[in-house]
């Protein structure tokens, strides 16, 4: 009500609503142009190539306004090479590290992809191939930095990469199977202090000396934003400046002047979409208990705070003119899902645990606008649970029009792959 929304204003809300209907995602074009040219500024001695990590939000439209902003794509799966090949992408500008490397991958590699090889098992696999000899190895450097377990994704408690230790049968396999290493890749989580990432980068570094072929370092991604006013959010220059003197230290030493790739999908994407609902009912538990807003949505479309207890900016607004009657008080946020995990305003890391939120006093009929939820929100819903459908997708161009970018899934498809024996 007197809170500003961050890019939003009530009249598009209105629009949103009668236009696209709610639950809808809305994406903001300025945002993600302007976060995209932050990252290609990111500090670097010898060369910077900066990849989207594109299942924070896979969809075509944002795909191509990082195309044409001169962004490449980490992907996490065959299924996401191919959607970024469809997006416009060239193969060459796409990079795979995936937790399971279909058979598929044979395809992309030949076509020029790039894959980072993220366990000792896909080094074999992909050496029994052996059509392609140029490769990246994917480490994991025995630290992390994630805001929980959950977001953390480097470490002994993580699955991701090769274990620092494995290091010398990496080695031996690489060159029984005659593979050339030209990158190192690490990723090690969320965070946005510039000491970790420091520690990192030297940890990585190190790795490449182990590699003499080796010309690219990627650090991956984990530029940490700060959605809720308590966060730090990461200052790209801050964390990237110590990082580049590494990177000159380490060619004063070995001479050999590394690129850098580094590969963010949160910093690109959080800030720049706002989940657009509706209250639709409000329940009460009496004076010891709590008012609950119920949403048209929840985890069918952001399962973040579910899943990690993630806070995220929540706007309650009401026609304008109405809201000094609207006293703010505590309240508890939920979704449409019969599901009692299905909360909006969980304690910070602990998803089980009702926390709720000072806000106008909601009534049926309001928006509630959640934002901060460009990433890993619309791609990492608990999709059609209840058989909800998945919400629309709308992109506010850099001129303020609204134009749908994924439209609103239709009961049809929703059952579209059943078969009745
Ligand atoms: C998910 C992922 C990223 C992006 O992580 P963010 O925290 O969204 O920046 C980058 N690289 C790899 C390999 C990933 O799996």
């Amino acid at each position: 009500m007197s809170d500003t929304m961050r890019f939003l204003s009530y009249e598009d809300l209105d629009e949103i609503q009668m236009e696209f209907g709610t639950p809808s995602f809305v994406y903001d074009e300025a945002i993600l142009r302007a976060n995209a040219r932050a990252v290609m500024n990111f500090p670097n001695a010898y060369g910077l190539f900066a990849r989207y990590a594109m299942k924070a939000a896979p969809t075509a439209a944002i795909l191509r306004i990082f195309n044409e902003e001169g962004l490449g794509i980490d992907a996490s799966s065959v299924y996401e090479v191919e959607r970024a090949v469809r997006a416009g992408f060239g193969t060459e500008s796409i990079s795979l590290s995936t937790q399971e490397l279909a058979d598929d991958f044979t395809y992309w590699a030949q076509d020029g992809i790039k894959i980072n090889l993220c366990s000792l098992h896909q080094i074999h696999k992909f050496g029994k191939w052996g059509k392609t000899k140029r490769i990246g190895l994917r480490f994991n450097p025995g630290k992390g930095s994630g805001g929980n377990n959950r977001t953390n994704v480097g470490g002994p408690a993580s699955s991701f990469g090769i274990w620092k230790d494995d290091l010398k049968e990496a080695l031996s396999l690489c060159q029984e199977y005659n593979l050339t290493v030209e990158r190192i890749h690490t990723h090690i989580g969320s965070g946005s202090d510039p000491e970790v990432w420091k520690t990192v980068a030297s940890m990585t570094l190190d790795l490449a000396r182990a590699f003499p072929s080796v010309e690219t370092i990627n650090l991956g991604g984990g530029y940490k934003v700060a959605r809720m006013p308590d966060e730090k959010p990461t200052d790209l220059q801050e964390v990237g400046s110590p990082v580049c003197e590494l990177f000159k230290n380490f060619a004063s030493e070995t001479g050999r002047k590394l690129k850098l790739e580094i590969e963010p999908g949160t910093f690109l994407l959080a800030h720049a979409c706002s989940l657009v609902t509706r209250v639709q009912d409000v329940t009460s538990t009496g004076p010891d208990g709590y008012r609950f807003l119920k949403l048209d949505s929840g985890m069918t479309e952001i399962l973040r705070p579910s899943l990690y207890g993630a806070q995220h900016p929540i706007h309650l607004l009401c026609e304008p003119g109405q809201e000094k009657f609207r006293e703010p008080i505590d309240q508890v946020v939920v979704g449409h899902c019969c599901e009692s995990g299905d909360l909006l305003t969980p304690a910070p890391g602990d998803p089980e645990a009702l926390f709720p939120r000072n806000l106008p006093r909601g009534e049926i009929g309001d928006f509630c606008v959640i934002e901060g939820v460009g990433a890993y929100c619309s791609s990492m819903s608990a999709k059609n649970y209840n058989s909800f459908p998945e919400a629309a997708e709308v992109l506010r161009k850099e001129d303020g029009r609204l134009g749908q970018i994924r439209k609103r899934q239709t009961f049809e498809q929703i059952i579209e792959n059943e078969v009745v024996p």
